[in-house]
């Protein structure tokens, strides 16, 4: 069946011990098409009851029949996952692309990308999840083991939500845990979806939960849940300091993704039609709902006139419409909800004194969620806009004078995922991407990542790396194991008679 802006689906279940069933409560939420504001299905709303099913059924997974398979029938359960996904990339697109509001040429890349985490993580577990052997003179063997944790509580945001969702699951379960994912609630198509791929590839039960709800009460339960000791967390700042209060007592292990305000840097010296296709590819793809976009601009005084002029060409040309249509580059935003937090801040703008720039969005969209793609010029780096996470296709732009004061500039927020720099200098660009407080940084190149590298952010944007296997500090328990290979001296407590 084709998907359509009308299509009506079959309401979403929680996915629980190798069923489709729904809420303990029976409570359902809504769930809407950004495109038109018309609902899409309900979706089975849980909370602590149905978490606390999901973790007993994983527990019982890890303890029983996952724990027990040998590593090679694991990882072919991980393969198999990855082909199901690769067989209906052109089904979940669209499905991810009428959830989200996504355009649709970005939804089967990161479609793909999804089959290709589990794929990768399969590969990186049979040649990479080794540990370290230490002898110590002829006396011992000291070696490490990476052993699986337990169950592992995922707890992902709306943004790329079938791909992030599976850059957690594919590490957590090809190094043999469990998993009780708690997907964001605007955004659960293609959660449910994954669920029925991993129902298709016969996983043992309990394997893989999916309990779809509130994040106040199903993702609270998770995190205060005993029996989940990791949770794997992306989402924004405040909910991960919440999220690390709430698992404080159960003294949880946290991997935070958390939010960015991430600079790009264009010196004067730059490939300026490269840099330029770089500005607005990553402010403006994935509708600026993107954790690494390069949502504030540093263009060199020498350069910014002509630099923004055609920036501003740019803008204006931009198809801004349907997420369903090949055509389209920037979609509607999400939720009305976070569609009013970007406009507010647009006004936020105005009243600092930005000149606000804005596209094109055809008036025959007026029902969607649809911001046109903006850049905010006049700023200055103190101004809340140029400060806070607006997390929409909004741009700041600011001068700069030189390398010491844009680094300055760069470095002066709390936040520190991502930073790109284009220049033709490469002294300068190694140095400069070196004092960017950031966990990510690209020197002339937009976002393109090899899947063995770490992926994390700095300072307000999280805390550890996943990725590669970086991943492995996270998912897996680190064991030593002390080996003595002859008789070494053990103090004789209480064998000589006491006197
Ligand atoms: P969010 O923090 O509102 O929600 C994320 C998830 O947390 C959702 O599933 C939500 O239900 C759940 N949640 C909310 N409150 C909770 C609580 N008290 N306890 C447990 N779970 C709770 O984030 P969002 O709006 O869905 O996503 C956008 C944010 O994610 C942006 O800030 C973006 O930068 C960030 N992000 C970061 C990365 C990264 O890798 N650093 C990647 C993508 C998105």
């Amino acid at each position: 069946m084709e998907l359509t802006h009308e299509s009506r689906l079959d309401d979403i279940l929680l996915y629980i011990n190798g069923e489709f069933v729904a809420a303990s409560s029976n409570e359902t939420f809504e769930n809407k098409n950004p495109f038109t504001n018309q609902p899409i299905n309900r979706v089975a709303s849980g909370e602590k009851a149905d978490i606390d099913m999901a973790v007993s059924a994983a527990r019982a997974a890890f303890k029983g029949e996952w724990g027990s398979l040998k590593l090679k029938d694991r990882l072919a359960y991980i393969n198999r996952i990855a082909d199901l996904i690769d067989e209906h990339i052109d089904e979940i697109a669209p499905l991810e692309s009428l959830d989200t509001g996504l355009p649709i040429h970005q939804t089967k890349k990161m479609v793909a990308r999804a089959a290709q985490n589990f794929r990768f993580y399969a590969e990186m577990v049979s040649t990479r999840l080794t540990g370290d052997a230490y002898q110590v003179d002829d006396d011992f063997l000291n070696y490490t083991v990476h052993k699986p944790v337990g169950v592992a509580g995922l707890i992902t945001p709306w943004n790329a939500p079938f791909m992030l969702e599976t850059w957690k699951i594919a590490p957590a379960l090809a190094t043999g845990n469990t998993v009780v994912l708690k997907p964001a609630e605007w955004s659960p198509l293609t959660a449910n979806r994954l669920a029925e791929i991993i129902h298709k590839a016969d996983l043992p039960k309990g394997v893989f939960n999916v309990v779809h709800g509130y994040g106040e009460t199903a993702g609270a339960a998770l995190v205060a849940h005993p029996d989940a000791p990791l949770i794997s967390f992306t989402g924004e700042t405040k909910t991960g300091s919440e999220i690390m209060k709430n698992g404080a007592d159960p003294l949880k292990r946290f991997s935070m993704e958390l939010g960015g305000k991430s600079p790009i840097i264009v010196f004067d010296d730059a490939d300026l039609d490269r840099a330029m296709d770089a500005v607005t590819w990553g402010i403006f793809s994935f509708n600026g709902e993107r954790c690494t976009a390069n949502s504030r601009l540093f263009v060199h005084e020498s350069i910014y006139d002509t630099f923004v002029e055609q920036l501003m060409e740019r803008v204006k040309n931009i198809r801004v419409g349907d997420p369903l249509d090949d055509k389209t580059q920037v979609g509607p935003l999400i939720h009305t909800e976070h569609y009013e937090n970007v406009k507010r801040y647009l006004g936020i703008a105005k009243d600092e004194g930005a000149q606000v720039v804005s596209g094109h969005v055809d008036e025959a969209h007026a029902d969607g969620n649809f911001v046109p793609p903006t850049l905010l010029l006049n700023v200055t780096n103190d101004m809340t806009v140029a400060q806070e996470e607006i997390f929409g296709p909004v741009m700041c732009v600011m001068p700069f004078k030189d390398e010491s004061q844009v680094i300055e500039m760069a470095n002066d927020i709390r936040y520190g995922l991502a930073g790109y720099v284009w220049t033709n200098d490469m002294k300068r660009g190694h140095r400069v991407a070196q004092k960017v407080d950031a966990g990510m940084m690209w020197v002339n190149s937009q976002n393109v990542r090899d899947l063995r590298t770490p992926f994390g952010g700095s300072k307000h944007s999280g805390i550890g790396r996943e990725g590669g296997y970086y991943a492995f500090e996270f998912y897996t328990e680190i064991q030593i194991v002390h080996v003595a290979l002859g008789d070494h001296p053990i103090p004789q407590f209480g064998k000589e008679k006491r006197t």
